[in-house]
């Protein structure tokens, strides 16, 4: 099973992911947390990725692209995954389709997890003092991120509308019935 969670910043795609893999089995790939650790062991990657991501802003698709690629081809996801920030631009959701078609592979589904602005600025300031991310503590970079969102990021929901594979789950209650809402689309 190949399947991707969309949703804004704080939607809570990460906890799902982590847990929905568990129950599948199958492998959860983050671009926030291998960034994340692409900047802490000091990569050069990391080096590239951190301005941006300390800023809000996304970091440049080729980077994100290439990062995804060397994932592909190591052979890891093969029994199946759920991508957890990728994509997150149309030229990204392109680029993945052409990775996946020369692979003789495809996603199965594109889950989108739906959750109110006002629900997520909240969310992701309490986080900010749970996990300490710099990028969540301050409000106007949180503002920005959702912006970022808005521009670059929802225009994919068509992408995979179009493709037929989108399911929306609503992203509010509690963590397990968010969980059970998700598993119960991607069973049926
Ligand atoms: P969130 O979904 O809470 O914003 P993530 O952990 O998914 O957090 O991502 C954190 C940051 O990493 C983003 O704000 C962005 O700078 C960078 N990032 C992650 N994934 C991508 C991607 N696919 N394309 C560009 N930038 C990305």
């Amino acid at each position: 099973m190949n399947l991707l969670f969309l949703g804004p910043p704080g939607s809570g795609k990460g906890t799902q992911a982590k847990v929905v893999c568990e129950d599948l089995g199958i492998l959860h790939l983050s671009t926030g947390d291998l960034l994340r650790d692409s900047v802490r062991q000091g990569t050069e990657l990391g080096g590239k990725a951190r301005k941006y991501m300390e800023a809000g802003e996304l970091v440049p698709d080729e980077l994100i692209v290439g990062m995804i690629e060397e994932k592909m081809t190591g052979g890891e996801l093969d029994n199946g995954y759920i991508l957890d920030g990728f994509p997150r631009t149309v030229p990204q959701a392109e680029a993945l389709k052409a990775m996946l078609t020369k692979n003789n592979s495809r996603l199965d589904m594109a889950v989108l997890i739906d959750v109110p602005d006002e629900e997520v600025v909240a969310r992701l300031s309490k986080r900010a003092e749970i996990e300490g991310r710099a990028d969540d503590a301050d409000e106007s970079i949180v503002r920005n991120r959702l912006d970022v969102y808005k521009k670059q990021t929802q225009p994919i929901i068509d992408f995979y509308r179009k493709e037929s594979i989108l399911e929306a789950v609503p992203g509010t209650g509690t963590i397990d019935e968010i969980t059970a809402r998700i598993l119960s689309v991607i069973k049926e």
